[in-house]
């Protein structure tokens, strides 16, 4: 029988970090995921100026750094490969990654796989993101005070963004590929009454513009085919987020887009399965209330395991995968029932 993980945590955003970083320091014994991409959607984010602690701000990139650092000193094994595979309907629960047949075991399972902004897919999009590409105003939006900015959506997120964005911007440019929005009447009565909103309908945008930077963004008629140059300094592409999902389909219950639903705290509704962050969350998409989130999965998993007489209470993991700076067992032990 190969080995048995108190907890396997898939994803590694801010919520399957923090998720990890709980649970080795309970002594539990983790394996997270961290997927190819390691670090999720930050890792596509400049400056972080939101997250609490970070005074000056700090890269995305070296944040998820940090996170991964933390989590490690405490012993959480970490491998950096896709999941492919994962089978709840027995216990242990069997989690199979990329490039190896035999399944990893665990107790409990933390999902974590976040979600993705929707891109319209255009090159320059892609080359520009983390440059006045973005898909977050509240992460991006003080960066461009004082521009002009083009938000891309007609639903309620683009007016969401677009009114937040008024804050800074000193005009506002939304492009919807109808002429109708699709937004709550509440949100697109704000919108449209903006004195800095200014609509472009049953348009899209054709290319962004800019070598360094967004410069400007092409923006084409699609009812006559015209196009025309507007300078922007950013382009805020709000036209959805699709969560991470596909892999746990018919295994835990999803609402209509396929966000996890957390039953109980955040046990989703199979029994040792818990869901944390961006991948039960449509509505915050921060990485503080993620981290928030992976810390509440990682504290339910730990009480469940113990409810389910499954960890020892006095099981300790070997201290020196810690490193120089892992508290002594002692003390562990202390904070522990703190
Ligand atoms: P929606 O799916 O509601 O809207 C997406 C918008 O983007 C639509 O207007 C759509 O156009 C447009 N769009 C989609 N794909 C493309 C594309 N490839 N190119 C150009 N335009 C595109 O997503 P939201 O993120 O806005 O909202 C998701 C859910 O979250 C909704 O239920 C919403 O009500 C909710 N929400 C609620 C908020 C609140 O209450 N404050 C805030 C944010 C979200 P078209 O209309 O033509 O399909």
């Amino acid at each position: 029988m190969p080995d048995v993980y108190d907890v396997i945590i898939i994803g590694s955003g801010p919520a399957g970090y923090t998720a990890a970083l709980y649970a080795s320091r309970a002594n539990l014994r983790v394996l997270q995921f961290q997927g190819y991409n390691v670090g999720g959607q930050l890792m596509v984010t400049s400056d972080v100026e939101n997250y609490p602690g970070y005074e000056e701000g700090i890269l995305g990139p070296e944040m998820m750094e940090k996170f991964e650092a933390q989590a490690k000193r405490f012993g959480t094994e970490m491998i950096a490969r896709d999941v492919i595979a994962v089978d709840f309907s027995r216990r242990p629960f069997r989690i199979t990654a990329d490039g190896k047949d035999e399944p990893y075991l665990g107790r409990s399972v933390i999902l974590a796989t976040g979600a993705s902004a929707k891109w319209l897919g255009l090159a320059n999009e892609q080359r520009l993101q983390g440059r006045g590409v973005s898909a977050c105003a509240t992460c991006d939006g003080p960066f461009f005070r004082v521009q002009e900015v083009v938000v891309v959506g007609g639903g309620d997120t683009a007016m969401e963004e677009a009114l937040y964005l008024t804050k800074y911007a000193s005009q506002l440019y939304v492009v919807h590929r109808r002429d109708r929005l699709r937004a709550s009447k509440i949100m697109q009565d704000r919108a449209l009454n903006h004195p800095k909103i200014r609509f472009i309908w049953d348009s899209e945008v054709a290319d962004v513009l800019g070598e360094e930077n967004v410069q400007g963004v092409m923006v084409r008629n699609l009812k006559t085919g015209q196009t025309q140059e507007m300078p922007a300094g950013a382009l805020f592409i709000a036209i959805g987020h699709e969560p991470n999902t596909q892999l746990f389909r018919g295994l835990v219950d999803m609402d209509p887009v396929g966000y996890i639903i957390q039953h109980e705290h955040t046990m989703t509704s199979v029994a040792g399965v818990f869901a944390a962050g961006d991948v039960a969350d449509h509505r915050y998409r921060q990485a503080v209330t993620a981290a928030g989130d992976g810390c509440r999965a990682a504290i339910d998993a730990e009480r469940w395991l113990e409810a389910q007489g499954e960890v020892d209470a006095e099981q300790v993991v070997d201290p020196a995968a810690w490193g120089d700076m892992a508290p002594p067992k002692e003390e562990a032990r202390e904070e522990r029932a703190s």
